[in-house]
C-alpha cells in the first residue's frame, strides 16, 4: 500500500505553519533536555494559555466548568493538562500521552574521582544507549542539587557559548588494537563513562589538588559542597542546540527527540484546543526509558488520581463514574518509531516500515518476540483513527518496530489500556534513535501536530 510523501502536497500556508512549529520545536528541545525542564517549560506555556494548577482549585474549593483548563504536575517531572469539554466526563476523554525523559548519563551520588590529576564524574547511564556513542563529544550538565536546608540549586552548564563543556575520553586509535577486536557492547563499558571535569591543581593543596580546585569552583559558583551531590539529580547530555539537517533543511538533528518530537506537538495541540466537546487531556510523563516505574512514571497512580480530582472538582465525581470515564476514553500513546534506514535495510520489513516525511506513524502493536509486552489496539479502534486522520487530511502511515524477531521495544500504551482506555501507539519516525543526536523530518513533526489536533477535536 502506498503512503504518499507529505512534502509533495503542502500549500504555501502549510509550509509556513510547518516552519513556525518546527522553529518552536527546535528551541524547545535545545532549551529543555531533562524531564524537569520540559515540565517547567510546559507549565509556563500552559499558564500563558490560561491553565491553572489543579491543586489551587481544589484547595480553594472552586468548581470546574466546560472550558476550564487545569494542570497537575507530579514532582515537577510529569505533567497532566486537562481542558474540560461540554460532554460529561463519564462519556470518556481524549488523551495524548508522550514521555519527556531521554537516554543520558546520570551523575552518581558520590561521583568525584581524581586519578593522576584528572578529575572525573562517575556516571550511571539512563535508558538504552550504545555506550561507545557517548565518548569524544561535547557534553553538558543539566539538573538540580537539593541542599539540606531545603533549597534547590538548578544547574545548566555547557549550553552557553561561553560555558565550558565536559567530555568522556576515548582511547586513541594507535593503541586500540585490542579494543577494536571487542564487540560493540564492550568497546566502552558502563564504568568507563567518566566525565572529565578538571585538570588543574589548586595552589597550595597537596593531595587531590585538582578535585579541590573543582570543588572550590562549585562552592564559589553556587555554594555547593561535595556532600550536596548526594542529593542531586545531574544529567549529562550532549551539549548544544538542535539544528536543521540536510541542504534542503527538511530534517532536524537534535538530542532527546525520543520522545520530545511527540511531546512538543502534543503540548502545542493541547494548548491550541478550542472549546472541545470531549475533554482534552495531555500527559507528559517521566521514566518511560526505564520501564515507566516510580512515582513519576506512567505506572504510578497519578493519572487516575488526577482524573478523580478533575471529576470531583467538576461535580461529576465518584469511583464508578471514574471507571466509566476511563473505559470510554481514547488515547494516542505517542512514542517515536524506527524510521526506515536504507543503510540497515536488513532489520526492516519494507511494507511495514515508516519512512521519514511520510507522516504520523501508527503502530497497532509494539513489543518484542511475538508482540510480548505490547498493547495491541483493536481493529475497530484502528478504523476510527483512520477515519479521524483521513477526515482531517493528515499524512499518516503504519509501521512495526523492525522485522519480526529483529528486536523491539515497549511504550506507555499498555498501562492506560490496562485501565480500559482505547489506546493506539503512534509517533514520529526517527533515525539514530537513542543516539546523542537523533534525526527527524520536519514534515512528520508537523503531521504529528495536525493528527493530535484532529484527535483532540474528535467527538
Ligand atoms: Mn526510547
Ligand atoms: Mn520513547
Amino acid at each position: 500500500m502506498e503512503r504518499p510523501n507529505a512534502w509533495k502536497s503542502y500549500t504555501p500556508e502549510q509550509l509556513e505553519e510547518l516552519d513556525e512549529l518546527c522553529e518552536g520545536y527546535k528551541a524547545f528541545i535545545s532549551d529543555n533536555k531533562t524531564e524537569r525542564e520540559c515540565v517547567a517549560t510546559a507549565i509556563n506555556l500552559a499558564t500563558e494559555a490560561g491553565y491553572r494548577d489543579l491543586r489551587d482549585i481544589v484547595a480553594a474549593g472552586e468548581t470546574l466548568h466546560p472550558g476550564s483548563k487545569v494542570f497537575s504536575s507530579v514532582r515537577g517531572k510529569s505533567l497532566m493538562l486537562v481542558q474540560l469539554g461540554t460532554e460529561p466526563l463519564e462519556h470518556g476523554v481524549n488523551i495524548l500521552g508522550a514521555h519527556v525523559d531521554s537516554p543520558r548519563l546520570d551523575v552518581k551520588q558520590d561521583p568525584l574521582e581524581e586519578r593522576h590529576e584528572i578529575v572525573t564524574l562517575d556516571t550511571h547511564y539512563y535508558g538504552g544507549i550504545k555506550k561507545y556513542q557517548w565518548v569524544a563529544l561535547p557534553l553538558a550538565i543539566h539538573g538540580v542539587i537539593a541542599k539540606k536546608d531545603g533549597t534547590t540549586v538548578s544547574v545548566t552548564l555547557g549550553e552557553d557559548e561561553c560555558d565550558p563543556v565536559l567530555c568522556v575520553s576515548d582511547l586513541l586509535i594507535h593503541l586500540a588494537r585490542k579494543q577494536m577486536e571487542k564487540s560493540a557492547g564492550e568497546v566502552i563499558e558502563g564504568e568507563q563513562l567518566d566525565v572529565i571535569v578538571g585538570d588543574r591543581p589548586l595552589e597550595g593543596e597537596e593531595k587531590d589538588a585538582v578535585k579541590a580546585n573543582v570543588l572550590r569552583i562549585a562552592r564559589e559558583a553556587a555554594d555547593i559542597e561535595e556532600e550536596d551531590l548526594l542529593s542531586a539529580e545531574l544529567e549529562v547530555v550532549p551539549a548544544g542546540a538542535a539544528r536543521d539537517l540536510g541542504l534542503d533543511r527538511s530534517m532536524i538533528l537534535g538530542y532527546g527527540q525520543d520522545d520530545r518530537s511527540c511531546a512538543y506537538p502534543s503540548l502545542v495541540a493541547q494548548l491550541a484546543c478550542e472549546a472541545p466537546v470531549r475533554t482534552a487531556v495531555t500527559i507528559l510523563v517521566d521514566k518511560e526509558e526505564i520501564g515507566s516505574v516510580g512515582s513519576t512514571g506512567m505506572r504510578s497512580r497519578f493519572f487516575e488520581n488526577t482524573m478523580a480530582e478533575v471529576m470531583a472538582a467538576s461535580g461529576q465525581g465518584g469511583e464508578l463514574e471514574l471507571r466509566r470515564c476511563l473505559e470510554a476514553s481514547r488515547m494516542l500513546s505517542s512514542d517515536v518509531s524506527a524510521g526506515y534506514d536504507p543503510k540497515f535495510a536488513e532489520v526492516f520489513e519494507e511494507k511495514n516500515s515508516c519512512f521519514l516525511g511520510h507522516g504520523l506513524t501508527f503502530n497497532k502493536y509494539t513489543g518484542s518476540g511475538g508482540k510480548g509486552g505490547s498493547n495491541d489496539a483493536d481493529a475497530e479502534y484502528v478504523a476510527l483513527i483512520r477515519r479521524v486522520m483521513d477526515d482531517a487530511g493528515v499524512a499518516w502511515q503504519t509501521a512495526e518496530l523492525g522485522k519480526v524477531d529483529a528486536g523491539g521495544g515497549g511504550t506507555i500504551a499498555f498501562i492506560l489500556a490496562n485501565l480500559g482506555v482505547h489506546v493506539i501507539d503512534c509517533g514520529v519516525p526517527v533515525l539514530s534513535m537513542h543516539a546523542p543526536w537523533e534525526a527527524v523530518s520536519k514534515a512528520d513533526v508537523y503531521e504529528a501536530y495536525r493528527g493530535y489536533k484532529a484527535f483532540l477535536d474528535h467527538e
